[in-house]
């Protein structure tokens, strides 16, 4: 196991200096950092306050823990084990129970647009073993037989949990699981009295608490264009206490006959979602503990990211407005326009240097 802490220098000089002579630095403005490569994508957690360092550590086994249990090809991993049950009822723990549980929540809301028994399509495509490849219709035909999320079962034992798929089905968790890790992740900071920090798991950020100087963090929404710019943003989200999570097809994707192939798959085809949007951002505030949650809207973001993607403007938009207090989107569509949703019109910053056009406010 590889652990990267770095604290930062011209702070540690500050500290050292100022243990001779000067007041004392307050801890809550200490920031300690961790990176943790997980769940295949590059994670930065940065956390702040007198128990930062011990957070930061505990944030990565956290998440190396989710990851042994929630990963599709470690092979002795729980998802790995319901996987290769073909249909027969296998024990699995808590998270993998309250992540099935939320994957038909969603799967259900958005019609089916989120459905986490895609996964053998994935595979097709060799998104999962990075083995790209451009599956035959037929092919495509036979694996969508398979693909019904509604068939998956979840059943409380007084020992504990199992779940079943149907016999030759299986699921692929790379859709919500950074969602789910990311409300982990705001339970921590609470149990260990965090006043501030920033998540980073690939697309998923929590933006806890405020930044030391009391403004709201700074979430840059990628340009889809330019995926590979460190500062290529279509704007910034001004967030505290926030969610957000981003899918688009620029993330991952692979090229074959001068047309490009992305790893999110519209479940009623089975081709990379083809619909007019090139990015979808969810954002949602984070709630007070609830002990009868067994998900938040960590989970929630990352789930409806992806559906939103495969729904298109308007489809995402009109789902939106039906559900207008429990989120807000900002959405990048391939003719370069812009659409936020009301709850963070004054927290979107759009850059105007990004070639798009004004961003459309939705109310
Ligand atoms: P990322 O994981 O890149 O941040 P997403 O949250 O949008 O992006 O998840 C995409 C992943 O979810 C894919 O790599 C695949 O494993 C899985 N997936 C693809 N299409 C769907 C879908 N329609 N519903 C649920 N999961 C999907
Ligand atoms: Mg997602």
């Amino acid at each position: 196991m590889r652990r990267f802490i770095s604290i930062t220098l011209a702070l540690n000089l500050l500290l050292s200096l100022t243990a001779c002579f000067g007041p004392p630095v307050d801890p809550d403005t200490v920031q300690e950092s961790i990176q943790v490569i997980a769940m295949d994508t590059a994670m930065l957690i940065s956390t702040y306050g007198k128990r930062s360092t011990a957070a930061a550590y505990a944030s990565e086994d956290l998440i190396r823990d989710l990851e042994a249990q929630l990963s599709r090809t470690e092979e002795d991993s729980e998802v790995s084990r319901l996987n290769a049950a073909d249909g027969r009822p296998t024990e699995v723990g808590p998270d993998l129970a309250a992540l099935l549980t939320a994957a038909e929540e969603y799967r259900a809301d958005t019609g089916g647009a989120f459905d986490i028994t895609v996964a053998p399509v994935v595979s097709a495509w060799g998104f999962t073993e990075d083995s790209f490849r451009v599956p035959a219709q037929a092919e495509l035909e036979t694996l969508l037989e398979k693909v019904d999320g509604s068939a998956v079962r979840v059943e409380r034992t007084a020992g504990g949990c199992t779940a079943a798929l149907a016999p030759g089905q299986s699921a692929d968790l790379g859709g919500i699981a950074k969602g789910y890790a990311a409300d982990k992740l705001a339970d921590l900071f609470r149990e260990y009295e965090i006043p501030r920090a920033i998540a980073t798991l690939g697309g998923n950020v929590l933006a806890w608490g405020d930044r030391p100087d009391g403004t709201a963090w700074r979430v840059g929404v990628q340009d889809p264009a330019r995926p590979d710019e460190q500062n290529g943003f279509v704007g910034i989200l001004n967030l505290k206490n926030s969610f957000a999570v981003t899918s688009g097809g620029y993330q991952r994707y692979f090229e074959e006959d001068g047309r490009t192939y992305h790893h999110i798959i519209d479940p009623a085809t089975g081709y990379p979602a083809d619909s007019d949007l090139t990015s979808v951002t969810v954002v949602a505030e984070v709630l007070p503990p609830d002990a009868e949650q067994l998900y938040g809207p960590g989970t929630m973001c990352d789930a409806l990211s992806t559906a939103l993607f495969v729904m298109g403007r308007e489809q995402a938009l009109n789902f939106w407005t039906s559900r207008k207090n429990a989120f807000d989107l900002v959405l990048v569509t391939k003719d370069g326009e812009i659409y936020v949703t009301g709850g963070i019109a004054e927290d979107f910053v759009f850059d105007e240097e990004s070639g798009y056009a004004y961003p459309v406010l939705v109310k």
